[in-house]
């Protein structure tokens, strides 16, 4: 798993504990109250930030021990090519993963990551995910 994806998230968490201290720091500079506009204006914005710095990661997936695609869905079938322990699976923010076809449990990074089919973007040059 690449540092790069690591480093993005570190550097976003970075970003909003600034936001979040430069906030209380306007707000203590301005002498306003807990409950001004501004800060009630902008809590949700930093809320936001947050929430989508903490989200999964969308990644394509394969099991380090037997090759095999993982994917995340909810309710995904347990015949279905790599999906997560039982059809109750409602793919909840997950780090380690489950290989449905070799039982080998890993952590691809030390953040919530969600195993896709394909990512929603691609390079010009990327070659196509081969499927395994
Ligand atoms: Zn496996
Ligand atoms: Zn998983």
């Amino acid at each position: 798993m690449s540092t790069e994806m690591q480093e993005a998230h570190n550097l976003a968490m970075a970003i909003i504990r600034e936001l979040k201290s430069t906030l209380r720091q306007v707000a203590v500079a301005a002498k306003l109250p807990e409950n001004s506009e501004l800060i009630t204006d902008l809590a949700p914005h930093v809320r936001k930030l947050a929430d989508f710095a903490e989200a999964p990661i969308d990644m394509v997936l394969h099991c380090p021990a037997c090759g095999l695609q993982h994917i995340d869905a909810p309710g995904a079938d347990v015949d279905a090519n790599g999906p997560c322990y039982d059809h109750h699976w409602d793919n909840p923010p997950h780090r380690s993963h489950l290989c449905h076809g070799c039982g080998h449990i890993w952590r691809p990074a030390d953040v919530p990551t969600n195993g896709v089919a394909a990512v929603k973007t691609h390079g010009r040059a990327d070659s196509v995910i081969v499927k395994r």
